[in-house]
């Protein structure tokens, strides 16, 4: 056992049950240090109390990783460690079917999360995997800021000792696709490790690549293990389905719920200058449950006049054959449900490019047009594309073969299953808006407009969100959100007030008129009056002739703000990544300065120990 101990002072002593003990007292006498300190890191996961040294205090492992036997580590095999950046759980869930898939193989990975991840324990890597996610403008995960700054930072090691290979995923319709992966990627080779394969791009549709991906990383970890004649699977692992690792309900993003729509309200009142619904869904009978702060997956369908117009404009018949998910389809059930039909993808355009013979598409993907190709294709979805460039003649599966399949659209939730049983609802903001004096509609807000039908139903599934859960019931949280971004306070609030929860609840909102667009308006006024919500602060944004944000009534209470933060209040963003996340960073950054006696440093530090505590959560897009 002894040799399992290392002389870090963050070696706390997880708690093992007698079985775990006797375990790693087996295995310990084959170990070299490496291996037992990995081994000790991944019982301590299996009792559920910080792994001993590689992992940082409330790390979370990935779905399944708990319920794993002992590794069937032997001398001389590599130790394989499984990192994952996500963002909506889609590189979590990823990370999860590698290590299924590479158990299948007899290879036990450790699977972590790199905002729960010890970086000084990169050096001490032997086949590092890693699964990063891209947001917003070319970011990695919020969660993941920290792991990037270290990476990237003059303290990381040399790892000349460390195979890594990674998996990058992204949406193609932004200029700086699968930046993240990337910036780990060839950060990883700048510091001498070795690729194990050239790292993947996924695009929104990533299972197929994913899959194959992990079948070929695992089939390299087979054919590199010592004892193995590197046969064995050649590359042909039988890898589980992604996504079939998380959600014990049978339904989940492969296999959506259909979900009966119980009430689609308007929110917004009269006058008001957008439309904002509440949708509440039944879950009855799908066994599916939820955290207040995780979200709902919703496989929308396209708008059937969109679909209609883009069969006329191309001159296809509407019952032409085509091929979705490698099964028949008609034209009109593949573009209502199988395709995105409204933002193009650079793809499309190189695809169309050919299709129309255009010398002008052609020289717009070009390496070197990276921003040209962004903002065209922000001014042109597929419609504009086909009907400026045209393509006499094109038959209905050369077009279709251009297109991406239809992703679901993930949504907050804004219920709680102890208030609401058996339901989900969904704050939903109806994006509408003109361009080349077209009305177009959000597809997935403007289909859950349209379910207004007494026996309407839509297919969802649950995307659990760690990132965003409440902390215990005695922490005070501050809860900031712009607009739809109010949705996960209500979950929270209605989930404290059925708890019972002792701890303070400050909510911060922000919307554009206080008479139409105060969104749960009569809820929160009860909740003031029962107790339940401590305090709430507005920022109606087009009622005066200055704005008004979220942001600035933080400046104003910051003094209060900087008592609860020391209080140890737990922050949560909610809205808009671009520009009200940003500000609200900043003003959360001047007032802990003010208040808290900080230079800019000192405050910015503040900040980012609150977010490796997990008491600084962000929720944005
Ligand atoms: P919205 O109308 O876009 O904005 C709501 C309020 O925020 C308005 O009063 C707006 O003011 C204000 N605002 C604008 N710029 C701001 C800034 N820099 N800082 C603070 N406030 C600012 O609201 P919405 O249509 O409901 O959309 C909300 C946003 O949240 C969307 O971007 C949506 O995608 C996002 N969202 C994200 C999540 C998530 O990540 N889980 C959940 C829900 C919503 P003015 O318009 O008057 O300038």
């Amino acid at each position: 056992m002894t040799a399992l101990k290392t002389s870090s002072p963050e070696l706390t002593g997880p708690i093992l049950t007698t079985t775990q003990l006797e375990q790693v007292s087996r295995l310990a006498s084959s170990l070299n240090q490496q291996q037992a300190i990995w081994v000790s890191g991944y019982f301590a996961g299996l009792s559920q109390q910080a792994p001993a040294a590689l992992l940082a205090p409330d790390a979370m492992l990935a779905p399944g990783v708990g319920s794993h036997e002992a590794p069937a580590a032997v001398p001389g095999t590599r130790l394989t460690t499984i990192l994952y950046a996500s963002e909506t759980g889609n590189s979590k869930e990823l990370a999860g079917s590698l290590a299924d898939a590479a158990k299948a193989e007899g290879i036990e990975a450790k699977v972590a999360d790199v905002a729960d991840y010890k970086v000084r324990s990169l050096k001490d890597e032997q086949d590092l995997l890693i699964v990063a996610a891209t947001h917003g403008e070319g970011d990695p995960p919020q969660t993941a800021l920290d792991f990037f700054e270290f990476l990237e930072g003059r303290k990381a090691p040399k790892l000349p000792e460390v195979r890594f290979a990674v998996l990058a995923l992204g949406d193609s319709t932004y200029e700086h696709y699968c930046s993240a992966g990337r910036r780990v990627d060839e950060r990883l080779a700048e510091l001498g490790a070795e690729r194990i394969a050239e790292r993947v791009d996924c695009d929104v549709d990533y299972e197929d690549d994913a899959e194959e991906w992990i079948a070929s990383i695992v089939g390299q970890l087979v054919a590199s293990r010592p004892e193995s004649d590197g046969a064995a699977t050649n590359g042909a692992v039988a890898v589980p389905a992604a996504g079939g690792v998380s959600t014990p309900s049978a339904f989940s993003k492969k296999n959506p719920f259909s979900a009966e729509v119980i009430d689609n309200l308007v929110l917004t009142g009269r006058g008001s200058t957008k439309e904002t619904r509440h949708v509440e869904l039944s879950l009855e009978d799908s066994g599916l449950d939820y955290q207040p702060g995780d979200a709902l997956g919703v496989v929308p369908q396209n708008d059937p006049a969109l679909v209609s117009t883009l069969i006329e404009k191309l001159s296809l018949d509407a019952e032409a054959e085509v091929t979705v998910k490698k099964e028949p389809a008609s034209l009109t059930d593949a573009l209502t449900g199988g395709f995105e039909i409204t933002a193009a993808t650079p793809r499309f355009l190189e695809h169309w490019a050919e299709l129309a013979d255009s010398a002008e598409l052609r020289a717009l993907c070009g390496t070197d047009q990276a921003k040209e190709r962004t903002a065209f294709l922000h001014d042109h979805h597929v419609l504009d594309i086909i009907d400026r460039f045209p393509a006499p003649g094109v038959e209905a599966e050369q077009f279709t073969a251009g297109l991406r399949p239809l992703q679901p659209r993930l949504y907050s939730i804004a219920s709680s299953l102890a208030a609401a049983p058996d339901e989900v609802h969904l704050t939903v903001s109806t994006v509408r808006y003109s361009l080349h004096d077209l009305e177009r509609t959000g597809v997935a807000s403007g289909y859950l407009a349209g379910l207004t039908d007494e026996d309407a139903t839509v297919p969802v599934y649950v995307q659990s969100n760690d990132h965003f859960h409440l902390p215990d019931d005695d922490a005070p949280i501050l809860m900031i959100g712009a607009g739809t971004g109010v949705a996960p306070y209500r979950a929270f609030m209605q989930e404290r007030e059925e708890r019972g929860a002792d701890g303070k609840s400050w909510l911060f909102f922000g919307e554009r008129n206080f008479r139409s667009d105060f969104l749960y308006q009569v809820e929160w006024q009860a909740m003031l009056k029962n107790g339940s919500l401590d305090r709430l602060d507005l920022a109606f944004s087009r009622d005066a002739a200055e704005k008004v944000y979220v942001q600035d009534r933080l400046r104003a209470r910051g003094r209060d703000v900087y008592a609860w933060l020391e209080e140890g209040a737990s922050v949560y963003v909610c809205g808009d990544a671009t520009y009200m996340a940003p500000d609200v960073n900043t003003a959360l950054t001047d007032l802990i300065a003010e208040h808290g006696g900080f230079d800019e440093d000192g405050a910015q530090e503040y900040l980012a120990d609150m977010r490796r505590n997990h008491r600084y959560r962000l929720d944005v897009y």
